[in-house]
């Protein structure tokens, strides 16, 4: 095939669920490095690969930002693998950074990371794409510090077709109440909680919200945030799962993200507490995360060729 021709692919770079990925370069060119992700298709069935998927991917191919992971080309191998050859991202994800205690990073160092987070997240919603599935395991660190949102919920959805499609989206950790009740209507406001979720780990250089279940999960969630009440989520007692609620708590006093979330100064605390509404309704749009006064207000953030790194 043509394309495939294209690229040399080399050593492995690592293993998902879903997905081998390789290192590997154009052909033509050996200092363009690119990842070669080789999805992993359940072989028994593999007649269908979701309209919807190739749509996805075709769309995403189109989505150019420096804060976006580029799809350089999509090709299909002899054993009706499909590949994608991505943007190579040797720095590890926000994750691996957070973990990482031999590294330290301060306030404008964060605020260097949220703001091209929140950048690429922007552009996804103004282009009418939702991520799904935003997580520190799925933003990417370019060689010269740049953030990249990367795994559109790509590799599953190609390797799902094969085996029975999930309604099951965003990781648990990161998955907003309006799901946990399930609400079948939902919008970009996933993505805005699941970015609020990341921006926590990456102060507390832990999980925010970690949880065995989906119903520990939503007991996590009402612990900090209280328990919904048609008085502060209209509409909430409608939702399917609204039963699951379980008796009411109160949500944490101001001094709760004072002490927490010192790091982020007030303008971040209220920032944060904005991605983080449980109404989705009230919760901050992409639109008006960008458009706070935290981004503007000192501390300036961190130059990406300054930021720390990993490897
Ligand atoms: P997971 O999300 O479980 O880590 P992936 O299939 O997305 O699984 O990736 C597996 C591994 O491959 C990652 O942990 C990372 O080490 C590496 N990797 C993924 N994408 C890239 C990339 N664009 N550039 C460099 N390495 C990558």
């Amino acid at each position: 095939d043509d394309v495939r021709n294209q690229f040399v692919s080399g050593a492995k770079l690592g293993e998902g669920t879903y997905a081998i990925v390789y290192a590997g370069h154009y052909r033509h060119d050996p200092t363009r490095l690119v990842a070669i992700k080789k999805i992993k298709l359940n072989t028994t069935l593999k007649d269908g690969i979701a309209p919807d998927a190739i749509r996805e991917i075709k769309h995403l191919s189109e989505l150019s930002h420096p804060n976006i992971i580029q799809l350089h080309a999509i090709f299909s191998t002899k054993e009706q693998n499909i590949s994608l050859v991505l943007e190579h991202l040797p720095l590890g994800d926000l994750e691996g950074l957070w973990k990482n205690h031999s590294i330290s990073y301060g306030t404008p160092d964060i605020k260097s990371w949220a703001s091209m987070l929140a950048q690429a997240v922007w552009f996804c919603h103004e282009n009418f794409v939702l991520h799904r599935d935003i997580k520190g395991n799925n933003v990417l660190i370019a060689a010269d510090g740049t953030l990249k949102l990367a795994d559109f919920g790509l590799a599953r959805s190609f390797a799902d077709a094969s085996r029975k499609m999930t309604c099951n989206v965003i990781t648990r950790f990161y998955r907003p109440p309006e799901l946990l009740l399930g609400c079948e209507h939902y919008g970009g406001k996933v993505d805005i909680w699941s970015t609020g979720i990341v921006i926590a780990e990456l102060v507390l250089r832990d999980w925010f919200l970690p949880s065995n279940t989906d119903a520990e999960q939503l007991l996590a969630i009402t612990q900090v945030f209280g328990t919904p009440t048609e008085e502060t989520w209209p509409g909430v007692s409608t939702l399917k799962l609204a039963a699951i609620l379980g008796a009411s708590t109160r949500p944490q006093p101001m001094d709760y993200w004072r002490t927490k979330f010192s790091m982020l100064g007030p303008d971040g605390i209220d920032l944060l507490r904005s991605m983080l509404i449980m109404d989705p309704n009230k919760r901050f749009s992409a639109r008006q995360v960008l458009e706070h006064r935290y981004w503007t207000s000192a501390p300036r953030p961190t130059k990406k060729e300054d930021l720390p790194k990993q490897g």
